[in-house]
């Protein structure tokens, strides 16, 4: 056979010294792992999509695994009909484009409106339902302030996940399973993380989390309970609501809420009226151990309608059924947002936003403490925003049409490894957990040894496969190879000089990361030997 020699494509530019001093995008583009572009813009070189891809296939395991979806991938090119239906063709960050004939397109930032024209297709009953599907691909945002390359990208790698269910009940515990995948994914990922309640913004829906690394160098704020542990995004966070007044046309609603009991009581009564607080009490008692069922709007005002009296009715909630999972399973439940969504617009007087060292809303006893974050996924329930925009029906039990109900879900793989990068760096460079850093060992021998260095990766083939870098730039001695083995983060550099051949020196890379299984020296020996 032809034995073959390429030079290896390992760009970097070493310079010890500035190690410390670089941001990290800089330092990644220093030391080979990708070359950016244009603002936000980036082009992926052998060792950073090595370890890009390792992030992609973390995610993905646990999406085939544990969330048993299935992988799709659709066109990056999306029509301008799709999102002027949606009324997202006017958002300031798509890029458009025209076709030859003056046909408008975008490029994905997101893909909810191709997915639900896609999807629709393939749901009629809800025999044909749940479903989950999900890509990895690149997604297009024309971002006004692109960001220290990867962490907000122009360009930059998604994973989105869709799913479609048949009614709110489903659709919610599927967005409960999904955030179980996604503290999965993010565990595997290795660094700690905080799942906080967020804004749906601009992607729509009424219950959504956000996951976030804590890092001084994030754009987000998050608000966490030093006594529940409770997080939410400050943009999403609001203090504690002894009551909140709300209106379903003509009949006043006021929420109170009993924190003894652990329930919430809902009154109605006319609008023209002061609410007869005796009566209300009464009321309520005689009702704690009525019907737990939610009220629709239009069965109150029907109610209403057929009824001259000052109070209507009571109702009392209890708050672990303010949701269809119980309170156990979600003991940061926010109330708040739950009843902005199930009982319409709460008085805007009520509102409060909650600052760092007020009381906390979901236990009422502890502080709110605020720390900067870098957003890395997000989850939404959708309801039927888009399915109702695009004509995605199905016919229910009853024979009945109705909108399907969506959820969405994703994670930002380009951005993980900015993250990670900067949050676990050292002075000597780079320190990726095991499982994400481009290779797991090098071998550094001086130049030239080359028998010696296949010697040693004839050793450790079985046990490391492709994970062994070997490969290094005809230039560098062996201090450079042992140095940019350290500063490019693999967790594991044998090192052999002619001297003391056949005696090899293996060095770990830096301190363990957290739980990560980098093995300690002696463990590393054992298995070379
Ligand atoms: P941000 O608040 O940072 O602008 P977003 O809330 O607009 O993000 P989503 O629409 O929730 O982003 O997208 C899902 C995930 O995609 C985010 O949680 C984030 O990890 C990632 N992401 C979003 N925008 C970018 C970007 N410009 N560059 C890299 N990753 C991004
Ligand atoms: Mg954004
Ligand atoms: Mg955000
Ligand atoms: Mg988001």
């Amino acid at each position: 056979m032809l034995k073959r020699f390429y030079h290896a494509f390992q760009p970097r530019k070493i310079s010890r010294d500035s190690f410390e001093i670089l941001p990290s995008h800089e330092l990644l583009q220093h030391l080979g792992f990708l070359r950016q572009t244009q603002s936000g813009l980036v082009n992926w070189l052998p060792i950073g999509l090595r370890s890009l891809n390792k992030i992609e296939n973390i995610v993905r395991n646990r999406m085939n695994d544990e969330g048993h979806a299935m992988e799709v991938q659709l066109s990056t090119l999306s029509p301008k009909g799709l999102w002027e239906t949606t009324g997202r063709w006017s958002n300031t960050e798509l890029f458009k484009l025209r076709d030859a004939r003056k046909a408008e397109f975008c490029l994905t930032p997101t893909c909810e409106e191709d997915i639900t024209n896609l999807m629709k297709n393939y749901i009629s009953t809800y025999k044909d339902m749940p479903l989950l599907v999900y890509q990895i691909t690149k997604k297009y945002r024309d971002e006004l302030r692109p960001r220290a390359g990867l962490l907000r990208g122009r360009e930059f790698l998604m994973k989105d996940a869709y799913s479609f269910t048949g009614n709110r009940e489903d659709a919610l515990k599927m967005f409960d399973q999904m955030n179980a995948v996604y503290s999965q994914i993010f565990t595997d990922l290795g660094i700690p993380f905080v799942s906080a309640w967020a804004d749906s913004g601009d992607i729509g829906g009424d219950l959504s989390k956000e996951y976030h690394y804590v890092h001084p160098s994030g754009e987000d704020t998050l608000l966490t309970c030093n006594n529940c542990g409770t997080s939410s995004n400050i943009e999403k966070c609001e203090s504690f609501p002894q009551e909140m007044n709300t209106h379903l046309g003509d009949v006043n609603v006021k929420y109170t809420l009993n924190k003894a009991h652990d329930t919430l009581i809902c009154f109605y009564y006319p609008k023209d009226r002061q609410l007869n607080w005796n009566l209300a009490m009464e009321a309520a008692e005689h009702d704690v151990d009525g019907s737990m069922r939610y009220m629709g709007e239009d069965e109150v005002l029907k109610i209403f309608q057929e009824s001259n009296e000052d109070l209507l009715f009571s109702r009392v909630l209890r708050i672990m059924d303010c949701r269809l999972s119980s309170r156990s399973n979600f003991p940061d439940f926010p109330l708040r947002q739950y009843l902005k969504s199930n009982f319409g617009q709460i008085d805007d007087v009520s509102l409060v936003e909650a600052h760092e060292g007020e009381i906390c809303g979901i236990c009422n006893e502890g502080l709110l403490k605020a720390n900067k974050t870098i957003e890395v996924g997000h989850t939404f329930h959708l309801g039927t925003k888009y399915s109702e925009a695009l004509a995605a029906q199905f016919t229910d039990r009853d024979n009945k049409i109705s909108a399907i109900e969506m959820g969405c879900y994703g994670i930002g793989v380009s951005r993980l490894l900015g993250a990670i990068g900067e949050i676990t760096r050292d002075k000597q460079g780079f320190r990726w957990p095991s499982k994400i850093a481009p290779y797991r060992v090098s071998i550094c021998v001086a130049p030239g040894n080359n028998e010696i260095k296949q010697r040693i990766k004839q050793e450790i083939q079985e046990t490391m496969g492709n994970e062994i870098m070997d490969k290094f730039n005809e230039k560098l001695g062996l201090g450079a190879r042992i140095s940019y083995s350290h500063a490019i983060g693999i967790p594991l550099c044998i090192i052999a000089g002619p001297k003391n051949w056949p005696n090899v020196e293996i060095e770990v890379r830096g301190k363990n990361w957290l739980n990560d299984n980098i093995p300690t020296w002696r463990e590393a020996h054992k298995k070379l030997h």
